[in-house]
């Protein structure tokens, strides 16, 4: 059986048996993989103490080809982050990016976009970044990588310009279904093919631009943007989570309770029309 060398972090752990391990991790150039580490919880095992999450790991596995698990034979840990797991708020941030990855990770595949997501994403949560705005700009890179990203500022469907479409000039009309933000016409235009339309803080929009990745021909050194505040941080993250919750068709166990409330960019309360509804 050929032996197959990778770096990767673990998706899924589930004790088999008296002293082995089920794991499902995520490689970098093969993508998802099943394995199964006999005798884990042994001492003298080849990979003790080296099956935790967030880690980078370093390792090695027979790749039986048409069985359910290949055979982990070596380990070893790259790059430990301990400091995760030692704060509520940061270890759910981790678990998401995690929960999100095992969602789009395949099987055979060179997942090298993601996996750098992945890496970058802890990292910035381990040296002590605000867990919100890790997982934010994770989300951003997440969805461009599946080729998801919302417009966030031009209008989906037409590429023009979207102005808000509220008489305060401050929310846009916004569905999830026809990619993101839409001018007024291209709005009404969705809402006739019988997609939901709804409407989003202009600001939130922005915030979430601002914290996008760069692309290719924008290489250039840009300064850093601002910080966006806490609240205005967890309002990108209800979009981008409502925005996945859509496209993924599965809620991440660890989204669930934060997208159980409701919708945090609905308009004020004595706002005219339906909560969040195309005026
Ligand atoms: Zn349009």
């Amino acid at each position: 059986m050929p032996v197959v060398r990778d770096q990767a972090f673990l998706l899924k752990r589930a004790p088999y048996g008296e002293s082995s391990l089920v794991v499902h991790a995520f490689t970098r150039q093969h993508g998802r993989v099943h394995l199964i580490a006999k005798g884990a919880y042994r001492a003298t095992s080849r990979y003790f103490c080296v099956l935790d999450f967030f880690d980078t790991l370093d390792i090695e596995w027979s790749d039986g080809r048409g069985q359910a698990l290949a055979i982990l034979r070596w380990g070893t840990v790259l790059e430990r982050r301990r400091t995760i797991a030692a704060d509520l708020e940061r270890y759910q941030a981790a678990l998401l990016m995690v929960e999100l990855t095992e969602l789009a990770g395949r099987p055979d595949q060179a997942e090298q976009g993601l996996f750098g997501l992945l890496r970058t994403g802890l990292d910035a949560l381990a040296a002590g970044a605000a867990p919100t705005l890790a997982l934010v700009v994770f989300e951003l890179g997440f969805l461009q990588n599946l080729g998801l990203s919302p417009a966030l500022i031009a209008c989906a469907a037409c590429g023009l310009t979207a102005a808000p479409v509220t008489p305060d000039g401050l929310r846009a009309a916004f569905s999830a279904g026809a990619g993101g933000r839409l001018c007024r016409p291209c709005a009404e235009e969705a809402k006739r093919a019988g997609r939901r339309v709804g409407t989003l803080p202009v600001e939130i929009l922005s915030a979430a631009q601002e914290l996008s990745p760069r692309g290719a021909a924008e290489a250039d050194p840009i300064p850093a943007p601002d910080v966006p505040a806490p609240d205005v941080l967890v309002r990108v993250r209800d979009l981008l989570e409502r925005f996945l919750d859509y496209h993924l068709e599965t809620r991440p166990k660890t989204s669930q309770t934060f997208l159980s409330v409701p919708n945090r960019n609905a308009p004020e309360p004595g706002h005219p029309g339906p909560a969040g509804a195309l005026p």
